[in-house]
């Protein structure tokens, strides 16, 4: 390979494949798979070729640059593409039958002089604006348009394909606002004497939302990559893989002595005598530089180790802790990828970035080497990374069934404490709690008010930078094992701590996969409304700062908590 292989982009073709076979069985139509921007940053070509394989029936991309760059990267299926300016290369397009979305009849009647020009028919896809004030005709134009259409396609020089538009996402109600004013202009393009083959309105979010939205087609990019675009549901809960592996290697060792400064401005000091690996990749290739100190990992040798002082635009620090011990210089790093595989997922970056996936995926620098991967190369590659996949325990008949489960909704910090407590007074040694939800959700919180209820010794912070933290019981009862699961690899590392399950309450933050083995257990899952204020980081692998975790990681929202007792031990009930 070549030196830029130390930045790799794997990308995984199966997991494209099976992606656009899962949103077909969602929307039982066409599927047009939007390739714009590098395919999200993941190779267009590469991924274009992939999805026409696993069924999409053609591929879309912003503009004609984008177009011919797939012809020319010997993509020969249908493609598509719906944003142009005055200078328009309209004879480039038509001339490598590429599909042109018009959204006014300037570009229309351009499409078809070119078109006329050449002795070829275009094909084109009418592309109308129903509410979201951006691109596509308005409807005081679609009149004049379909019967310009109609004209033209009478004439021989356009062939009109189809017809769209696209969601604000703005809520139920107006998507469908939107899509009355699309039907609308359907009728009318009927009414003209065009038939549409495909018509089509939902991008990745309303194709998984919204069925009556479906029309014939859905035309969407990341979900094709296997990313959710709902910051409230992961890749899994929609039966999606992500294909991109973000991976890099470790380049350096370095042991420091606490107190140690690490990189620009010394905005990170080594909180004990630690060994610091160096990894080439920075901001240059799509690391935000303000993920500077916000608690981003990798996984290395399987853990994760956190991110620690400034991004740099080439390369960024990560501290190995107890680890150091066992990383060598070579030693595989993934920045994010599959969290089914045991690695950060990238939606970790995008939270902290208060940002979307999208940015972050698409935003992967040039400098790294998109690497195609298929499914026989697959298994080697994962091996190579020391990473095994979790056990789905759904898919285990051995794994206890669920036994009962209740909602609570919690309005401040201390009603998520006093919860916290009320569990606490219900525990005993031998159960084991899970944990789960979003930085800044409030499972500190949770979790030191359960330590209260249990009667042990305080203060309940925080996991991070100890895998687990033991507190004894203050009045002769259990003790209290508090872990970050999100830094372990596999219910074989939990082993390896040794820890004393049956006689101690267990709480674990990311804990699930990691179960597999219990008769009983309480799962409790956090969540806080999208797009809101959150509190700080609560310690998911962030930097050892208890001072700012005790201050404010509290809820400063509602939160819904989801109580899952599994077991016979919770049958009746948790709380
Ligand atoms: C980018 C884009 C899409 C795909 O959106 P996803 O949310 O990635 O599925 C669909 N249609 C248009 C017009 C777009 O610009």
């Amino acid at each position: 390979m070549r030196t830029g292989s130390m930045r790799v982009a794997e990308i995984s073709l199966p997991a494209i494949r099976s992606n656009v076979r899962r949103i077909r069985e969602v929307s039982g139509g066409h599927l047009i798979a939007v390739m714009k921007a590098n395919g999200y940053g993941h190779g267009a070509a590469i991924c274009a070729r992939a999805a026409l394989e696993a069924g999409a029936t053609m591929i879309a991309v912003a503009d004609i640059e984008e177009a011919l760059a797939l012809r020319a990267a010997g993509i020969e299926g249908p493609v598509l593409c719906w944003l142009h300016g005055l200078r328009a290369d309209w004879r480039s397009a038509v001339e490598a039958g590429i599909e042109i979305g018009v959204s006014h009849l300037a570009q229309l009647d351009g499409v078809a002089e070119a078109a006329a020009g050449l002795g070829l028919t275009a094909a084109v896809q009418l592309k109308l604006d129903t509410g979201l004030s951006r691109n596509g005709a308005g409807v005081e134009e679609w009149p004049d348009l379909f019967a310009r259409a109609a004209e033209l396609q009478e004439a021989g020089s356009v062939r009109v394909r189809g017809i769209f538009s696209h969601l604000a996402n703005a809520g139920d109600d107006r998507d469908r606002a939107q899509a009355a004013r699309f039907d609308e202009a359907v009728a009318l393009l009927r009414t003209a004497g065009i038939e549409p083959e495909l018509i089509h309105l939902a991008a990745s979010a309303a194709t998984f939302t919204s069925p009556h939205l479906h029309y014939n087609t859905v035309r969407v990019g990341m979900s094709v990559f296997g990313y959710s675009p709902f910051a409230d549901r992961t890749s899994a809960d929609l039966g999606l893989t992500p294909a991109m592996t973000l991976r890099s290697e470790v380049v350096g060792l370095r042991s420091v002595p606490e107190g140690a400064g690490v990189s620009y401005g010394f905005n990170h000091v080594a909180q004990g005598d630690t060994t610091l690996a160096l990894v080439p990749m920075g901001y240059a290739d799509g690391l935000p530089r303000a993920l500077n100190g916000a608690g981003a990992t990798v996984a290395i040798a399987g853990r994760h180790c956190p991110i620690v002082g400034r991004i740099g635009m080439d390369q960024c620090i990560v501290d190995l802790g107890t680890l150091g011990r066992r990383v060598e210089v070579g030693d595989p790093v993934i920045l994010f990828g599959d969290p089914a595989t045991g690695v950060p997922p990238v939606e970790v970056w995008s939270e902290l970035m208060r940002t979307i996936n999208y940015e972050i995926v698409v935003g992967i620098g040039p400098r790294v080497l998109r690497v195609p991967v298929d499914e026989a190369d697959e298994e080697a590659s994962e091996d190579e990374a020391g990473v095994e996949a979790a056990d789905h325990a759904a898919d285990d008949p051995s794994v206890p069934v669920r036994a009962s489960e209740t909602s609570r909704s919690i309005d401040t910090p201390d009603d998520m404490h006093a919860l916290g407590i009320a569990l606490g007074r219900r525990l005993a040694a031998g159960d084991l709690v899970i944990l789960t939800g979003p930085l800044g959700a409030g499972k500190t919180t949770f979790a030191r008010g359960l330590g209260e209820g249990l009667g042990v010794r305080g203060p309940v912070t925080s996991p991070t930078f100890v895998l687990a933290r033991t507190h004894p019981s203050l009045v002769g009862g259990a003790p209290l094992v508090h872990l970050d699961a999100y830094r372990l690899r596999d219910a074989a590392e939990l082993d390896d701590l040794d820890l004393d399950f049956d006689g101690a309450v267990v709480v674990a933050e990311w804990g699930a996969g990691l179960i597999d083995t219990r008769e009983s257990w309480i799962e409790i899952v956090i969540e806080r409304p999208t797009g809101g204020a959150t509190g700080s980081d609560d310690g998911d692998g962030g930097e050892d700062d208890d001072a700012a975790d005790d201050a404010d990681e509290a809820p400063v929202e509602p939160r819904t908590l989801t109580i899952t007792g599994y077991g016979r031990r919770w049958a009746d009930g948790v709380l």
